[in-house]
């Protein structure tokens, strides 16, 4: 069942959709796996783009219905979520407030300078550094920032972590279900596995209830990167839940198409290890294909792990979902 959500709920453009779906030809010869790459990392125009623009459409919607002026959000110092809410932001002519924590112990002096907080302060957002520790729970930090607004006179909308624990948080990944599938049709092949890195989950929420909704099933599998794959599950179940219940489906069987890998999350959130930086290396010379070591190069990783060990079937055509994320690389710069 195609869920074409955007009959129900208002959504503000931002992309340009549908993002492109193409196969990567010399990574498959390598891997022995037929691999194609849906690209979210390329699906808008507003500062390099990535996952978050598909999900933020729904809440720029609300936030304009609902005269706010100022959008206030949170994630880590190089947090590509924060950046894509900074370039939302201007679009809407709105105002912006980061809470910009650290999350990740990077030893470079310029980490909290270059890459996605560079693009955020060139876009006019307020960046607060503050706070610390990776967690999904509520915040003092962020209550402030919010109350600061307030306090001067505007009208804030608040936008969590990664636009995840939102009541429309998930609906961006549930109509990107609908995507595909319209994309499958006309390029005559279908995949059978879907591959994301997952985080602070409305990603993989809202696939597993878009995907779970259509009459052909498949695996969608989340390569964890926070580190804490019990911690993630839980962001993903709350969210696919809330989410399946908005739009109207049933939730019985959602919990059993929850597939989490916490195998290539790496030393911690924000640290690669060396299977990632190989993953990042392999991508970008056979495909030219940049991914980041915080993301997108720990679900390549898992990609490639899982075709060498035999784990994907030969045969098996999987679609590997590139969320964006490449802009925080400048600040990786003594990695490679
Ligand atoms: C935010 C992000 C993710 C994780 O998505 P969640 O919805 O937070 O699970 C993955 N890749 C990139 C590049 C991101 O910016």
């Amino acid at each position: 069942m195609a869920l074409r959500l955007d009959d129900r709920f208002p959504r503000y453009k931002l992309g340009f959709w549908p993002s492109p779906i193409h196969k990567l030809e010399r990574l498959s010869a390598e891997l022995g796996v037929e691999i194609w790459a849906k690209r979210d990392d390329v699906s808008s125009g507003l500062a390099f783009g990535g996952n978050k623009i598909r999900k933020l459409e729904f809440l720029a919607a609300d936030a304009v219905a609902k005269g706010c002026d100022t959008l206030v959000s949170i994630g880590n110092i190089q947090s590509n979520h924060t950046r894509q809410v900074a370039a939302v932001a201007a679009v809407l002519g709105m105002r912006c407030r980061l809470v910009q924590e650290t999350w990740t112990k990077w030893d470079d002096p310029a980490y909290d300078k270059v890459g996605n907080i560079l693009l955020s302060r060139i876009m006019g957002a307020e960046t607060l550094l503050e706070g610390e520790g990776y967690s999904t729970s509520v915040k003092e930090t962020w209550e402030r920032a919010l109350e600061q607004v307030r306090r001067d006179g505007g009208t804030p909308y608040a936008i969590p972590a990664g636009a995840s624990d939102h009541p429309l948080g998930g609906l961006g990944y549930a109509g990107f279900a609908d995507e595909v599938a319209d994309q499958e049709a006309d390029l005559g092949v279908f995949f059978d596995t879907v591959i994301t890195a997952t985080c602070t989950g409305s990603t993989q929420a809202g696939m597993v209830v878009g995907f779970g909704a259509q009459d052909r099933q498949r695996r969608v599998i989340g390569i964890d990167t926070a580190a804490d794959a019990a911690m993630t599950r839980r962001a993903v179940t709350k969210i696919a839940h809330a989410t399946a219940e908005l739009i109207g489906l049933g939730t019985a069987s959602l919990d059993q198409q929850i597939l989490i890998d916490p195998r290539f999350a790496g030393p911690d959130y924000g640290l690669p290890d060396e299977p990632t930086l190989d993953a990042i290396r392999l991508a970008a010379r056979l495909e030219g294909m940049l991914t980041d070591p915080v993301y997108e190069g720990k679900s390549m990783a898992g990609l490639i792990h899982m075709a060498r060990s035999g784990e994907l079937e030969p045969g098996a055509r999987v679609l590997y979902v590139h969320l964006g994320g490449a802009p925080a690389l400048n600040a990786y710069h003594n990695a490679f």
